[in-house]
Order: structure tokens, then sequence, then C-alpha cells
């Protein structure tokens, strides 16, 4: 199962993502987790990322492509992946498919997760994200569900940042609805729903 999720910031990838790792024992590959986790550790490439993602904007691509070339080598990732938050562009989206195609690879399906504008800016505004473990949940977890850890809110998450992530979203990632359409990989899910009948929807349409 080698699966990427599109769907605007807040759609709910992530949520879905973790569901599904869970479920089947492949792996998660969530580009912003690797980012963030790179940012903590103060390394090079957490400081180069810092000033895009507090701005909203896209990380150069070849930061995120060898990021991501890297995470495909571990051994969980042979059994399968999610890619969630990645690819964001279309040059993300074809050195992908090299990629994978030089591995003897390739992606089975594209799930977009729509969701209405206004469902996202509400859902971002009260998400919260656990500091330990990168879990995600709302304004309401006074701790991480899933392991006690503080949870806190995203710098991008803020009102100011979230309009230009929709932006970037709208200009640089939809295009890539049309790209995997045209490969016949596309499927969709309405992410309006609660996150149950969301997964059901998802199992579904990726023939789970
Ligand atoms: P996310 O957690 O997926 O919303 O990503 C948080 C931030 O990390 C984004 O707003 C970007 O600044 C950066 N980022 C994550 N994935 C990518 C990517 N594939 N390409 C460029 N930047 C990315």
């Amino acid at each position: 199962m080698n699966i990427v999720l599109l769907g605007a910031p807040g759609a709910g990838k992530g949520t879905m993502a973790q569901l599904l790792v869970a479920d089947y024992g492949v792996a998660h590959i969530s580009t912003g987790d690797l980012l963030r986790a790179a940012v903590k550790s103060g390394s090079d490439l957490g400081v180069q990322a810092k000033k895009y993602m507090d701005a909203g904007e896209l990380v150069p691509d070849q930061l995120v492509i060898d990021l991501v070339k890297e995470r495909l080598s571990h051994d969980d990732a042979q059994r399968g992946f999610i890619l969630d938050g990645f690819p964001r562009n279309t040059m993300q989206a074809v050195t992908l498919d090299s990629e994978l195609g030089s591995l003897g690879r390739a992606i089975d399906a594209a799930l977009l997760i729509d969701v209405e504008p206004k469902v996202i800016i509400d859902r971002l505004s009260a998400r919260r994200t656990c500091r330990a473990c990168g879990h995600t949940g709302t304004a309401a977890d006074a701790v991480c569900p899933a392991c006690g850890g503080e949870m806190y809110q995203r710098d991008d998450d803020k009102p100011e940042t979230i309009k230009n992530r929709l932006d970037v979203y709208e200009k640089n990632t939809a295009p890539l609805i049309e790209y995997y359409r045209g490969q016949g990989l596309l499927k969709a899910v309405d992410g309006d729903d609660a996150i149950d009948a969301v997964y059901a929807a998802t199992k579904e349409a990726l023939g789970l």
C-alpha cells in the first residue's frame, strides 16, 4: 500500500494517516512532522526550514525531497507508506514518481480529503499538537490523548499564517489533484464528516 494523501492543511490527512498506519502497519511519512523534528533538534536543515514554516511558505523542494528519500529507505517503509504533506507541488510529484520508479515501486492511489475552506479555518484555529508525539487534538484536550504529553498551538496554526497556508495550497498543491487524476490514481472522500465516517469512506475508496 503506497498512498499519497492530498488535501488542504487541516483537512485531516494526519488523522487518516495515523488510523491507516495503526490498522495496516505501513510507514507514516509526514514531511511536516519530519521538518518540525529537524527544527526542534536545531539541525542545519531545521534552521533553514524554520523561516519558511513560520511564514506558512513551502520549504525549498530539495530539502524536503532529501528528507523523504531518506525516510523511504527505512525498513518500515518497505511494507508500504502513507505520504502526508508530500508532494506539495508538481516538481515534488514528478521527482517522487521518478525516485519510486528507480526503486521499482509506484504510488497505488492518491486520496483527496475534500473539506470546505470555512471548516478548515475553524479546525486549524482549534487544532492543538502534542509536543512529545505529534498527535493532533483540539483546544479541548488538556493533555495529549495518545501519550499524556503537553499540547500546544503550532505557530503556523495561528490566524495570520492560516490564510497564507491556504493560498499556498490553492496555488501550488491543488494542481496535483489533476496530476493524479491524469494518472488514473485519484480517489476522493468528503472530509467534512466525523472522523469515523471519513475513515470508513477512506477505506472504501482505497479498497481496504
Ligand atoms: P504540515 O504539517 O504538513 O502542514 O507542514 C507544515 C509546514 O512544513 C508547511 O507549511 C511547510 O512550510 C512545510 N512543509 C511540509 N511539507 C512540505 C513539502 N512537501 N514541501 C515544502 N514544505 C513543506
